[in-house]
């Protein structure tokens, strides 16, 4: 493909024209599914077109945005921060939304639009347990049982988010097939769905999956972006720079929508690079992935040379996916988004100044969004620069028990 080409692409996919009927962000997306899917997709995406645009539904949806989630969300300026890195530091702050991420974003609009459609009931997967949280309250919050599907080995490691759910009314099945993680999770939920597509509604918790899902999550998850950009433009002005962390893409994909036009705002996904760039050792689908099709959507992934698909790891469980959502796949072969890496250690790092120089403890995922642009402002000076803030980290503690505070070492307090 030539520069025009892909200029061609971005263009349609500003003007709104991609995603195209079939689902596809030029050479990515669409909908690669068994038949017996294909009711449940072709119910679901007629639903998508009639409710989303629908007064009512928006209303509805506004109203419970901001009365139950608590949007909108913050915007910070974190002063001590920007003096160290020599930058400008803006944060978005979802960490502030209800359940404490952006996730609620999106399970509260697809928890309301299975109701439009009449649904009984809702089911789920979830890996790390956080989208599994935010499924169990918004299915709480419009009276749908919900049935969350969790492979059993998470099911051991996540123990506080299995009680959560069960807390907020939700039914966790365990899953003890295929890898027993998030995957085989998928591949239940998928089934139970297909069972009766009419009174099952599957909710899908990243910008990910057959069509309509990739377009559906990022419709919703836009308003991270949209906020962000109101708000720096009433306090400061564009930022030179956007940075958000990438597992699936979701709240990526929300944060970058609203600054794609705006070609003055070079954006960054920051995809978790763990412990290094060996197959296996991270999460980078983008920085490292090749094409293929997982989960019904041809999308950059990490598999071995005999197609099988790649274990990947990150200290961070959220961002633990070895595919991404097929539109980030498109900003990187058109050239609007890079995306780049952080290692564990390096989120780490970013995670403790974050605490201790702004006093907010940010979630794993997006102490990666902060290591990228730590790295960037170190190479371009003065610059404004925001990043998106997807999640507040006591969920990790359990997991930062294991990386003690160096003070010795000169805490990052003592350093300034
Ligand atoms: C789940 C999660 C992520 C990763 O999901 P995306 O779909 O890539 O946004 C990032 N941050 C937090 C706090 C999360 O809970």
């Amino acid at each position: 493909m030539t520069n025009e080409d892909h200029e061609a692409l971005f263009e349609s996919l500003l003007n709104g024209s991609l995603p195209d009927d079939e689902g596809r962000f030029g050479p990515f997306g669409g909908r690669y599914v068994p038949e017996t899917l294909m009711p449940a997709i072709d119910r679901l995406t007629a639903g998508v077109h009639r409710y989303l645009p629908d007064a009512q539904f928006q209303q509805e949806l506004q109203s419970e945005l901001k009365s139950w989630v608590g949007r909108p969300t913050a915007l910070t300026h974190a002063p001590r921060l920007s003096d160290r890195w020599g930058a400008e530091v803006w944060f978005k702050r979802e960490d502030l939304a209800h359940t404490g991420a952006h996730k609620i974003n999106n399970t509260i609009g697809q928890a309301l639009l299975a109701k439009a459609l009449g649904a009984q009931r809702i089911v789920a997967e979830t890996g790390a347990g956080q989208h599994g949280v935010a499924s169990a309250a918004a299915c709480a919050r419009v009276g749908l049982p919900c049935t969350v599907y969790m492979g059993e080995i998470d099911v051991a490691r996540q123990a506080p988010n299995v009680d959560r759910m069960h807390r907020l009314g939700a039914e966790v099945v365990p899953v003890t097939s295929g890898d027993r993680t998030l995957r085989s999770a998928i591949d239940e939920a998928i089934r139970d769905w297909v069972s009766d597509p009419k009174g099952n509604y599957y909710l899908l918790g990243s910008a990910i999956g057959p069509h309509p899902y990739p377009y559906l999550v990022r419709e919703l998850q836009a308003v991270i972006g949209r906020e962000a950009r109101t708000q720096l433009l009433e306090r400061t002005g564009l930022p030179d720079a956007a940075f958000a962390c990438v597992g699936g893409g979701s709240n990526a994909i929300g944060l970058f929508h609203g600054f794609l036009a705006d070609r003055s705002t070079a954006l960054f996904g920051v995809e978790a690079g763990g412990r290094g760039v060996e197959l296996g050792q991270n999460s980078a689908t983008l920085a490292s992935g090749r094409p293929g099709v997982l989960h019904g959507t041809h999308t950059m992934l990490l598999y071995d040379d005999d197609g099988q698909i790649q274990e990947t790891h990150s200290v961070s469980a959220g961002l633990d996916y070895p595919g991404v959502g097929p539109e980030h796949a498109l900003l990187q072969l058109v050239g609007r988004v890079e995306y780049v890496t952080a290692s564990d250690d390096e989120a780490l790092a970013a995670l403790d100044e974050c605490c201790s120089l702004e006093g907010i403890l940010p979630a794993l995922e997006s102490a990666h969004a902060l290591a990228g642009a730590k790295q960037w402002a170190a190479a371009n000076r003065g610059k404004r620069i925001l990043v998106g803030m997807s999640g507040r980290g006591d969920k990790d503690m359990p997991i930062l028990a294991d990386y003690p505070v160096n003070r010795s070492k000169g805490s990052v307090d003592a350093a300034a």
